[in-house]
């Protein structure tokens, strides 16, 4: 080190725990909430701030306090260029087993503050089109008939909605939506479906019924029975709970048209970009999801959404207190802003 010369102060890491309230019970086939925890990261650089995001459903394994042990652990102020994004998110990567939303939260944060200093947003520095966004389905969670009529109807500005089925009454919700709407659907079975003659003969009831694909059929452990069910299904077969990470791709080929990556699963954009890349290159589908989430991280996924065939990011609409503006969704289309980094602003 020159002598007299001060080291250049290096990335400085900040986070918060924040709890979502959401505007209605949500239900999946496994579970119900009304709260979803998250932590809010700060990366701080040469007086810009980069923000992120660590979306943790309790069924996913993290918490507030994983995520915090975590983050707590990391040691990035011994790095000193921010560009240097590789080796800082795999030396964050490397430095625990699991807490993916925790590592996404830092790699969030880092493309926000490095698209800050060009800047630029992430879907310009990538080189894509704005206009190639995908339109984004809109969630309805399993409920009773009455209410979810009421759902579809607060949703009609949307081009597809996304139905949650794997209980015994799916014909009956596709049906009482049909009543009011002859919306696109698309239906996620969160594993739900056990036997693959019934998921069959489902999947042709709802090619019928004006459905486009089906999210997670059955339990992913039953790679035999998805692949089986994909083979002779008329619809794609994506695949959710059955990927997580880019080490998991190989394991969904032949098993599956295509994948929905979600940031909080794959720990961020730099590996989200690499499935994608790779689903590409293996004629497979790909759908970029969310969890509840705020604006902070479902406009980070927007970024990358140029690449996709199918978009779920509606995750920030479903919360009543976001603590960003960032992305819209105009005439159900995903609509990028001009703002560097993920494309937000502090409220
Ligand atoms: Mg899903």
């Amino acid at each position: 080190m020159n002598k007299g010369k001060l080291p250049k102060s290096g990335l400085k890491l900040s986070f918060e725990p924040y709890n979502l309230q959401l505007k209605h019970v949500f239900t999946l086939a496994g579970s119900s909430r009304s709260t979803t925890p998250v932590l809010l990261t700060k990366l701080e650089f040469d007086g810009v701030t980069g923000y992120g995001e660590a979306s943790m459903p309790p069924y996913l394994g993290e918490s507030q306090k994983t995520a915090s042990k975590f983050l707590s652990n990391l040691k990035l102020w011994q790095f000193t260029d921010p560009f240097k994004m590789d080796e800082i998110l795999e030396y964050v990567d490397n430095s625990a087993l699991g807490n993916a939303a925790a590592k996404a939260s830092v790699d969030i944060a880092l493309h926000d503050l490095v698209g800050k200093i060009l800047g630029f947003p992430w879907f310009k520095i990538w080189g894509l089109s704005a206009e190639k966004t995908p339109v984004t389905s809109y969630t309805i969670g399993i409920d009773k008939s009455e209410i979810i009529k009421q759902k579809v109807k607060e949703a009609q500005d949307y081009k597809i909605l996304k139905v949650k089925l794997g209980r015994d009454n799916d014909k009956e919700i596709i049906q009482s939506i049909r009543e009011i709407s002859d919306l696109p659907l698309c239906v996620d079975v969160n594993q739900g479906w056990k036997d693959k003659k019934r998921a069959l003969e489902m999947i042709f009831w709802l090619k019928e019924n004006g459905i486009e694909y089906v999210e997670q059929p059955m339990p992913k452990e039953n790679i035999e029975d998805n692949a089986w069910l994909t083979s002779h299904s008329p619809l794609p077969v994506i695949a959710d709970e059955g990927i997580q990470r880019l080490v998991d791709f190989k394991n969904t080929v032949g098993v599956y048209s295509g994948i929905n990556i979600k940031l909080m699963k794959c720990t961020g954009l730099r590996e989200a970009h690499k499935m994608i890349n790779l689903a590409k290159a293996n004629n497979m589908k790909v759908m970029i999801g969310c969890m509840t989430e705020t604006s902070c991280a479902i406009s980070a996924a927007a970024q990358i959404s140029p690449l996709a065939d199918w978009a779920d990011l509606d995750g920030n609409l479903l919360i009543k207190n976001d603590p960003f503006s960032g992305i819209k969704i105009m005439d159900g289309k995903i609509l990028l802003n001009e703002y560097p980094g993920i494309g937000i602003k502090n409220l």
